[in-house]
């Protein structure tokens, strides 16, 4: 199965999707993390990403692309994939439905993580994120046990750096712009399926995975 997680940034796409990959067995590519991988290896495409990550922006639709397009090649996605983080433009869906439709696949589901902007700032500015496995936690909602200890793997947690007010602001602007129309796109195809995620991350996984058995 091919699933989308969609919806502004502190949704939860990251959370849910990491936790219904460990439920589910499936695949879970987030092209933020591939990304923030590239820039802390210093890659080439992390040099170029680098820049407009910081500021809040999109890394260009060509370079999103590509990168998603060489990690849905691989062996392990070939039975399916969560995305967390793609498509954030137009231009991405429409070269995903294209890469999909060459091997005659698509996307099965795409979750909106339908979400208010009181609950986007509050969850973004206490979020806190391994180090080495990309836990995800957050210092009231969702405290590690062991202070920034990661649960998971005993990794170090860190807050991100686009986590502060004045990126987040902008990447909310950029949502609105870029990522909005993505609702209406995936509702026209019949496959967007909304789910109000102000709420705690159980229950919405759960609502998430009981609508992925339909
Ligand atoms: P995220 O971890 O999903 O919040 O992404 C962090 C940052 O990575 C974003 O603010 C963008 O700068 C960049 N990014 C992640 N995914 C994409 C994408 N699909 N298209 C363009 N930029 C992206």
């Amino acid at each position: 199965m091919r699933v989308i997680l969609l919806g502004p940034p502190g949704a939860g796409k990251g959370t849910q999707s990491k936790k219904l990959a460990k439920r589910t067995g499936q695949l879970h590519i987030s092209t933020g993390d591939l990304l923030r991988e590239n820039v802390s290896l210093g890659s080439e495409l992390g040099q170029q990403a680098k820049g407009y990550m910081d500021k809040g922006a999109l890394v260009p639709d060509e370079l999103v692309i590509k990168m998603i397009a060489e990690r849905i090649a691989q062996d392990d996605a070939k039975s399916g994939f969560i995305l967390d983080g793609f498509p954030r433009t137009i231009k991405q869906a429409e070269s995903l439905d294209k890469l999909l439709q060459e091997h005659s696949l698509k996307i099965n589901y795409v979750i909106y993580l339908d979400t208010s902007e009181g609950i986007i700032i509050q969850r973004l500015s206490g979020r806190l994120v391994c180090s080495q496995c990309q836990g995800n936690f957050h210092a009231k909602n969702m405290p590690p046990k062991q202070e920034m200890i990661c649960d998971y793997c005993g990794g170090s947690l860190y807050q991100r750096s686009d986590d502060n007010p004045q990126t987040i602001s902008k990447r909310l602007d950029v949502y609105k712009d870029d990522s909005s129309p993505l609702i209406r796109y995936y509702d026209a195809q019949g496959i967007l399926k909304r789910i109000d995620a102000d709420r705690d991350a159980e229950p919405v996984l759960e609502e998430i995975v009981l609508l992925l058995k339909k």
